[in-house]
């Protein structure tokens, strides 16, 4: 969830139509038409991507007249299919996958299973990545892979592979690194007897 309450605004003048702006939009809210960037404000969730970017200084983020409110209530979908999602991508419903918006598992699971299948409407509709922009693609594209959706890449430079959890490290890896400090198969045993006591308590 979101409260969006800044505004990018471009200047004109200023802009030479680069793209950058369209490339690093989370939301797609950008688009260059005729070598001028053009924000669509219904679409902007006000991350000051663009402003910090832009080799022009060509974006100023003003305050939004009205605040814009943006969430989906995980209520609005079935329960079973929230908690089956998450927990084919090993996450909890609950947990924080955006700190930036505190943004819960549940509600990203909420907005896949109302059919956003892309990190980029997943950002419009909950708010996710328009903190810091990077932590939670994450899990976002966890949780759209347990949905057996591969999203494809936008043009430019919006977002990285996913990352192996600690599920799918290398047995050559985790070996490697057991000598030097790192627990890995304590730590699966741990998050599997974590994920075993609460589905016990929930079926209680
Ligand atoms: S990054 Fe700046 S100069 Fe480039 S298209 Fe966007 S607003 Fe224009
Ligand atoms: S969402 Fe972020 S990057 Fe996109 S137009 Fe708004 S402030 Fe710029």
């Amino acid at each position: 969830m979101r409260v969006v309450t800044m505004l990018a605004k471009v200047d004109e003048e200023k802009c030479i139509g680069c793209k950058i702006c369209q490339k690093v939009c989370p939301p797609l809210a950008i688009e260059v038409v005729n070598k001028v960037s053009r924000v669509d404000a219904e679409k902007c969730r006000g991350c000051g991507n663009c402003n910090q970017r832009c080799p022009e200084n060509a974006v100023t983020m003003v305050k939004r007249e009205t605040p814009i409110r943006v969430y989906v209530d995980p209520a609005t979908v079935s329960r079973e299919k929230i908690e089956e999602l998450c927990e084919k991508a090993r996450m909890n419903p609950e947990q924080i996958v955006c700190y930036c918006t505190a943004t819960r598992a549940e509600e990203v699971a909420a907005a896949i299973i109302k059919g956003a299948d892309t990190p980029e409407k997943i950002s419009l509709e909950t708010g996710v990545r328009t903190g810091c922009k990077v932590e939670c693609i994450q899990p976002v594209l966890r949780l759209l892979e347990a949905a057996g959706i591969e999203p494809e890449r936008p043009e430019g430079y919006q977002w990285y592979g996913r990352t192996p959890t600690i599920w799918e490290i290398p047995e050559e890896v985790k070996q490697k690194y057991s000598q030097r400090g790192f627990y890995f198969d304590e730590d699966i045993k741990l998050l599997n007897e974590v994920a075993k006591l609460k589905a016990e308590k929930e079926a209680r």
